[in-house]
């Protein structure tokens, strides 16, 4: 049976103080909880991840960082190492999130980097990918998913899929409060599972786990999850309250 995971992506949100008082919500809200084959994810700031980390040493919840940079060490102002990262006892990263990918420019070759450098520090990696609206317009979305995962991932081999989650978020779909519908969601999933069956043995597309994030919230999240090749979400905006978090968590 594939793992189900539910992923908070808290973005540049919440300062120090607000991170300890939602961890603190969410720890208690947890417990409360049945989560059989359920993983849930937090993911804060930088700044945050030590204390988010610590706070949830006893807890279900999981800590992940938002990016990583692709080097070990060295003059890079402003970046930080999956060393760095493992460091605080975090073992889990996002790559490839659309906002790093639009304005930061990170590329699928620089993305094929950084999975590499998590990878070999032992990180796993939540690899998020998705077309922007004017590809699905055009009905070229398919062909867009298939170039980002091929050309960030399908170097690795079979055995590194173990530490690989995927992430469909199309971007059309993220923060705008227009989800894609739960039969386009699978519809993609599917996709991207025979993809993965095709360039692997089937056991890896068969355990690797989808999430689908984009407007994500309590109330469409029952729908989405229910489908076949959707394990869980990656959420944005109703991952920064306990009560739509835990909501999300129940509706899986
Ligand atoms: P959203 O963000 O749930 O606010 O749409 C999802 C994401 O960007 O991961």
């Amino acid at each position: 049976m594939r793992t189900k995971i539910v992923a908070g992506n808290w973005k540049m949100n919440k300062t120090y103080k607000e991170t300890k008082a939602l961890v603190k919500e969410l720890n208690h809200a947890v417990k409360e909880l049945t989560l059989d084959n359920t993983r849930v994810i937090i993911s804060p700031t930088f700044v945050n991840l030590q204390k988010a980390s610590k706070m949830t040493k006893k807890s279900v919840i999981e800590v992940a960082a938002q990016n990583m940079h692709q080097e070990a060490s060295g003059a890079y102002t402003g970046e930080v190492s999956a060393q760095m990262i493992k460091g605080v006892y975090v073992d889990t990263v996002i790559l490839g999130h659309s906002e790093r990918r639009e304005y930061f420019g990170e590329s699928d070759s620089l993305l094929a980097a950084k999975v590499d450098a998590a990878l070999k520090n032992d990180l796993e990696v939540i690899f998020c990918f998705g077309e922007v609206l004017q590809d699905r317009k055009s009905g070229n979305h398919f062909k867009v998913v298939e170039s980002q995962i091929k050309n960030a991932l399908f170097h690795l081999d079979s055995n590194a899929w173990s530490k690989i989650i995927l992430a469909y978020e199309p971007v059309w779909a993220i923060g705008t409060g227009e989800t894609a519908s739960p039969d386009q969601a699978q519809e993609m999933h599917a996709f991207i599972r025979e993809l993965v069956a095709e360039r692997y043995l089937s056991d890896v597309s068969e355990e690797v786990s989808i999430l689908y994030g984009g407007s994500v919230k309590p109330g469409n999240a029952n729908e989405i999850f229910s489908k076949t090749d959707v394990d869980g979400g990656l959420i944005g905006g109703a991952a920064l309250n306990v009560d739509d978090f835990t909501a999300i968590i129940k509706a899986i």
